[in-house]
Parts: structure tokens; C-alpha cells; sequence
């Protein structure tokens, strides 16, 4: 089969690669031509564990452009629509890449009247709020008459730092298409056979209308940050309660109607989706003139759960010019992305207080320092080893569960950082006994 790629972003090269690998000629396009020559030239442009080995062991059936012509010129069988759909000042998701990469196709498709098209499939995987896909659809019709192209809807749910797993073995594959559409069974054969082999021994295709994927996958990622805030909201209460929140958190989990995952209480979530689509619903919802209590409510907690870890730094660093030691940057451990990371809006905080900071992340230290270019300058030190970060450090802070700094030799640490210093356990990871013993002061979320 031919597929093409518009994005080669987390979502498209995973795509590109994971259906490479099933056989298929995949040509990959992106406006941004750096990025571009430097898939040709071999470089992946982010961290995602496995990703590089997927390219190179699919090489020679993965092409990387930047010319929208030559994704049209292979006539592709389905065109994966995978660009960014960040927050618009409102909130709402910024649309206008899907536009762009959508027009843009369709011009070039108009502009081969010989070509055989078979009603070419575009699929868009970005998240867009329900309609979007009809609005594209109107607007291409209307704009460009030919060739017939079907819209379909077929959101993602891989994770960073798990994606190529993800993608080979999702739970779900959603595919929104028209029910009207006299192409629908082309439609549902092309993107059956296209899933097929992730779908062999695991997760379920699930075939509907274009509003319900695509609202879908806006529920997901608001029932995850509701799961999360509704932890932290706990974890609060324990703290003051003075029970602890880890203790909670298992016993919790452990009730099969709820399980473990995306329980862990700690600074709150951010990255790419969640913060930005939960942010979209409530604009979706405001244009339909009703709220979301409980999503607007993931949000305030979460903005909360920042806000109270910089209060604790503010408190571990009173009446000390020592500087502050942040481990992790990266919203989450197995990726560089540092979208809404919690660790951004600390290392603000604490450099808008005249603090000197001293950061350390195994994966995402390019990201940061172009995340924060802004705001770098003689306070803000990046260091190459966890260790050097804490060299004379008051306070140690850290943000991202990498393995790297669950196992720690504490009496090191406590040797190494400046005076009796303090630990702020943003995700809860280490055993406060064993961190105390070694002289150290201990604070984790939700547990003293
Ligand atoms: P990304 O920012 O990593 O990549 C987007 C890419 O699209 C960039 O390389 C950019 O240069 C390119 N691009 C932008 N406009 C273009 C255009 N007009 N033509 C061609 N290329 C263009 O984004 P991402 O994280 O891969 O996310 C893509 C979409 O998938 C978003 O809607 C996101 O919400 C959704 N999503 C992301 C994840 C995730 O974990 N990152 C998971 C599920 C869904």
C-alpha cells in the first residue's frame, strides 16, 4: 500500500516507521525542510525509545520531503494527516496546520487530472475537536472539486516513550469515517488492511462516525487528567491529614474497578496533549454554552499541584543563597519533550526569585535550554551528570521519574550538596527513611 505522512513529528514518524515496517511504501513530508534533511541524513530529530532502529531497519521503504507535489506525485492510498493542534490563545485547538496540510493536498491532487486516483483517504490523526473533519471536508469540496478525496477521522493514543510499542500493539484503533460516503467500504477495506497487522493478536478496531472518533480521543486524555488531579486532590488532603499518599495510592489501585495506572500523585501532568486538549474541551463546550465542571477542575488542581511544589522550594531554599539542584526536565521519563513540562514552570519560578538553578536530564537537556531560551543566562546552570548538579546544592528537587535517579547513594548526595540539605520528592520515588538517614530532610507529595 501507499501511504504518505504530513508531520514528521512524535505521531508521523512513529506512523511512518511503525507502517513501514508492515510493508508499506511510506513517504514522509514536512514543511519544516531541517527537519527533513536531517531524516535523510539519519538523525531523528527527538528521543523516543526505539524509533531510530524502527528507520534505519526500514529504510529503503521510507522517503523523507518537503514538497507537498511529492507526496501527491506517488498517489498514495491513504495520507495520514499528522501536524501539531496546540492551544490557541482561547484555549481551543489552533487548527490551522490541519488546514494547511489538508489544502495543500488537495490543491496538488486537483493539479493531476491524469492521475488514477481512487478516492484518495486522508486520515487525520492529529486531535481536532468533533466537526473538524466535516468542516475539512465542506471546505475541500467547495474549494477543490477534484479529485473526490474521503476524510476520515483515526485519532492517536500512542504515549511518548512507549509509542513503538504503542503503535504496534495499541489497545484501540478508532476509524471515523461518513456513513454516507458511497466510498465506505473502499474505506473500511483500505484502513482494515492498513491496521491489520497491529491488530493480529491485540486491541480492537472500532469503526464509527467521524464526530464520535473524534471526540473519543478528547475523552480519553480528560478522563486521564481527571484521574490524575483527582490523586493529587487526595494526596493534598493526606498531607494534611497526615496520612501518606503512596500508602493511599496502592490501596487505591488495587480495586479493580479503578487499577493502578495514572494514580502517582505528584507536581501534575503536562506535555503535548494533556494540558492542551483539556484546555479544548472547556472551549468546545463554552462554544456550546455549557461547562465542564470536572474537566475545568483537572485543570485548576493541576495548576494548583505546580504552584504548591514551588512553594515547598520557596520554603526549602528560605534564607539561603545555595542553589537549587532540578533533576528531570522531560514532562515524563523515555522522551525529551519538555511541552508544559512541570519542570519549566519551577525553574521559572525559582529563577524569577533570584535563585540560581542547577539542572540535570538524561534525555532532555537540548529541548529545555531551547524551551527556556528566554529566560537562560548566568543563574541558570545546566550540568552534564546528576552529581555535578548537586555540588553545593541547598535543595534537591526532582521532576522526572528517569531510572536513573531512583537508585541513589544518598550518603553521596548528602556529601555532595551544601549543609543539611533538602530533598523534594516531586514524584514520590524514593523511601523517605532511607533518605533521612543519610542526613537529608525529605518531602514527597501527599507524604512527609
Ligand atoms: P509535533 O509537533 O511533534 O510534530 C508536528 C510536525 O508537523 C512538525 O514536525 C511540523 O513541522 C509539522 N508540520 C506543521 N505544519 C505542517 C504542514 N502544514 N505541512 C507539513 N508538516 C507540518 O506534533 P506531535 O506531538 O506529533 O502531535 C501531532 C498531533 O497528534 C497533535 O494533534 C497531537 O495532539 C496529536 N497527538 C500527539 C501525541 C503525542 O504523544 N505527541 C499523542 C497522540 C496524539
Amino acid at each position: 500500500m501507499r501511504i504518505t505522512i504530513i508531520g514528521s513529528g512524535y505521531v508521523g514518524l512513529v506512523t511512518a516507521a511503525g507502517l513501514a515496517e508492515t510493508g508499506a511504501d511510506v513517504v514522509c513530508m514536512d514543511i519544516d525542510s531541517a527537519r527533513t534533511d536531517a531524516l535523510r541524513a539519519g538523525r531523528i530529530p527527538f528521543h523516543e525509545p526505539g524509533l531510530d532502529e524502527l528507520i534505519a531497519r526500514n529504510r529503503e521503504r521510507l522517503r523523507f520531503v518537503s514538497d507537498m507535489a511529492e507526496v501527491v506525485d506517488t498517489l498514495p492510498d491513504v495520507t495520514f494527516v499528522c501536524v501539531g493542534t496546540p492551544s490557541a490563545p482561547n484555549g481551543s485547538a489552533d487548527l490551522s496546520a490541519v488546514d494547511a496540510a489538508c489544502c495543500s493536498f488537495a490543491q496538488h491532487a486537483s493539479e493531476r487530472p491524469d492521475a488514477p486516483w481512487r478516492s484518495p483517504i486522508l486520515a487525520i490523526k492529529s486531535t481536532v475537536p468533533p466537526g473538524t473533519c466535516d468542516a475539512i471536508e465542506k471546505l475541500l469540496h467547495a474549494t477543490v472539486p477534484w479529485p473526490r478525496i474521503e476524510i476520515v477521522s483515526t485519532p492517536e493514543f500512542l504515549k511518548e516513550g512507549s509509542a513503538v510499542h504503542d503503535f504496534r500493539r495499541p489497545d484501540v484503533v478508532v476509524v471515523g469515517r461518513d456513513p454516507r460516503s458511497a466510498a465506505i467500504d473502499a474505506i473500511d477495506r483500505t484502513m482494515r488492511e492498513l491496521y491489520a497487522p497491529c491488530l493480529r493478536t491485540h486491541g480492537r478496531l472500532i469503526l464509527t462516525d467521524r464526530r464520535s472518533s473524534e471526540m473519543a480521543k478528547y475523552a480519553v486524555n480528560s478522563a486521564l487528567a481527571v484521574r490524575i488531579s483527582h490523586m493529587n486532590d487526595v494526596a493534598m488532603l493526606c498531607d494534611l491529614a497526615g496520612a501518606d499518599a503512596d500508602i493511599v495510592r496502592t490501596v487505591v489501585g488495587s480495586d479493580e474497578r479503578i487499577g493502578p495506572r495514572f494514580l502517582f500523585p505528584g507536581v501534575g501532568f503536562g506535555g503535548s496533549c494533556l494540558p492542551k486538549d483539556t484546555r479544548a474541551m472547556i472551549a468546545m463546550a463554552r462554544r456550546h454554552d455549557v461547562r465542564l465542571p470536572m474537566v475545568e477542575a483537572a485543570l485548576d488542581a493541576n495548576r494548583r499541584q505546580a504552584d504548591m511544589f514551588c512553594a515547598m522550594a520557596d520554603k526549602a531554599l528560605f534564607g539561603s543563597d545555595a542553589p537549587i539542584a532540578v533533576w528531570g526536565l522531560a514532562f515524563k521519563p523515555g522522551t525529551d519533550d519538555v511541552r508544559e513540562a512541570p519542570a519549566l514552570v519551577l525553574v521559572r519560578h525559582l529563577l524569577g526569585q533570584g535563585v540560581t538553578v542547577r539542572v540535570h536530564d538524561p534525555k532532555a537537556m537540548d529541548a529545555a535550554r531551547r524551551a527556556l531560551a528566554d529566560v537562560d543566562g548566568p543563574r541558570l546552570e545546566w550540568a552534564e551528570d546528576r552529581h555535578e548538579a548537586l555540588e553545593g546544592a541547598g535543595v534537591l528537587a526532582l521532576l522526572t521519574e528517569w531510572p536513573v535517579y531512583r537508585s541513589m547513594d544518598w550518603r553521596r548526595v548528602a556529601e555532595t550538596m551544601a549543609g543539611p540539605g533538602a530533598v523534594l520528592d516531586g514524584r514520590n520515588i524514593w523511601d523517605p527513611e532511607v533518605v533521612r538517614a543519610a542526613g537529608l530532610s525529605y518531602r514527597g507529595v501527599g507524604r512527609r
